[in-house]
């Protein structure tokens, strides 16, 4: 599956920081891990960290997945708000996973402290109203997060102008929120966790696995097997073409971002997001650019979606010209991406009835990221034979 294309940023920037050998021999190991982007390099942080013996494998080349093409906000709002979630799945679950996204943002926090990582930000987030109308939604949202006990305060169009310098009716502050860079902090998550033991191979696709009474056998295209007790699986959206199960809705999303600005436009330290369906996000990165992203649609191919990039670029330029029209916003860099949603907006995670001894990560949506900190403790739980609260929320039976 063509993942991304185009240029984005933090490849662009970072380029290839470490090389990882491929396999080149049949290997045994209590735990593989499938996948090498953010979800895969997280859980194999917390895996190792509690001692377990885990290799890792990756098709590609580490992070050139969709965490390259990461815009990196970090955010406890969910792609659905509280209201929304409420009516799906009841107010205190929609809640309790709100919060559990919040705590996560804090607990990657910790983590890239201990592994002396820099890319991480403390941020507010801004959700803003996009018009009028959306305004009495807010109002609402705000009313169940503040019920909810997360930190946030409603803004008035007065407030928004003075302290943001734009104009919307209305918006939710919230106290809670990061920016990070996703592709640099999987590497950091690995070159930490390889000194504590992990394997890591990339350019070695799993081809085929065979599911036995006490463990598996996977199968690389140069016929090496890898024998494992238990297979962590994070394979993010190509794992459409591993389970049948219809459980992720792809779409395609585009990203532009700015030469480097002479003057602050839009604050450095809140990323902003609005009510538009689909929505338009914005925040600023470390060396003074504006990221913009956001004109979705749904995903048919990757040619199409490719072909799109000049005009969504287009798009999006005038998108945040219109909230900022004294700034001209020069492109530099454009990309698109697959990206995906699930019918409540939740990650899946954890066991899949018809794969025995495999434990999922599959953190889609606009929240990626946290949810894959989420998924990391609720597998290395699993694996202690621990019960995680709350863990029956992204449960695949759900
Ligand atoms: C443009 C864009 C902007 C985004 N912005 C944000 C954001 O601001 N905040 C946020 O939280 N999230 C964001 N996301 C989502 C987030 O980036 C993703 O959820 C996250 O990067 C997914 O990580 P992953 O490790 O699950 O998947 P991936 O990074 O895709 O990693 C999965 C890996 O599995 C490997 N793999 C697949 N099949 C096999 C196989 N058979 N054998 C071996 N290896 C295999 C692939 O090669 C791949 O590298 C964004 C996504 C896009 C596309």
């Amino acid at each position: 599956m063509n993942l991304t294309t185009g240029y984005p940023y933090s490849l662009i920037t970072h380029g290839l920081p470490y090389q990882y050998p491929k396999l080149d021999k049949s290997i045994e190991t209590d735990i593989v891990i499938v996948g090498g982007g953010i979800s895969g390099a997280i859980t194999a942080y917390y895996l190792t960290e509690a001692g377990l013996n885990c290799i890792l494998v990756d098709a590609r080349t580490i992070g050139l997945g969709s965490t390259c093409a990461s815009t990196s906000l970090l955010q406890y709002e969910l792609d659905t708000s509280l209201y929304d979630l409420s009516k799906q799945i009841g107010y205190e679950n929609a809640a309790l996973a709100y919060r559990q996204c919040a705590d996560a943002i804090d607990t990657l926090q910790d983590v890239a402290k201990k592994i002396n990582f820099s890319f991480f930000e403390k941020k507010s987030s801004l959700y803003f109203a996009s018009n009028k109308h959306d305004t009495p939604l807010l109002k609402n949202e705000y009313t169940l997060r503040k019920r909810a006990g997360l930190n946030v305060d409603f803004l008035e169009k007065k407030e928004i102008q003075q302290k943001y310098g734009f104009d919307a009716d209305a918006g939710i502050l919230s106290e809670k929120g990061a920016s990070t860079d996703a592709y640099m902090l999987t590497h950091a998550l690995l070159q930490s966790s390889i000194k504590k033991g992990l394997i890591v191979f990339d350019r070695t696709e799993i081809k085929k696995i065979k599911y036995g009474k006490n463990g598996l056998t996977l199968l690389t295209p140069k016929n090496h097997i890898i024998s494992a007790r238990k297979m962590v699986n994070a394979t993010g959206y190509e794992i459409t073409e591993m389970i049948h199960k219809r459980i992720v809705k792809l779409s395609s999303t585009y990203v532009i971002a700015s030469e480097q600005l002479q003057r602050p436009v839009l604050d450095k330290n809140t990323i902003c997001w609005n009510t538009s369906i689909p929505y338009l996000y914005m925040r600023t990165t470390y060396d003074n650019r504006i990221i913009v992203g956001g004109r979705d649609e749904p995903y048919t191919s990757a040619i199409r979606r490719d072909k799109l990039i000049k005009t969504k670029s287009k798009l999006l330029k005038r998108d945040f010209e219109k909230i900022f029209p004294e700034t001209e916003f020069n492109t530099e860099l454009s990309w698109a991406g697959i990206f995906g949603s699930t019918k409540d907006s939740l990650p899946y995670i954890g066991l899949y009835d018809k794969t025995p001894h495999t434990y999922y990560a599959l953190g889609f949506g606009g929240n990626g990221i946290t949810f894959s900190v989420i998924a990391a403790q609720i597998i290395r739980a699993m694996l202690q034979g621990i019960r995680s609260p709350n863990a029956e929320l992204y449960a695949f039976d759900r």
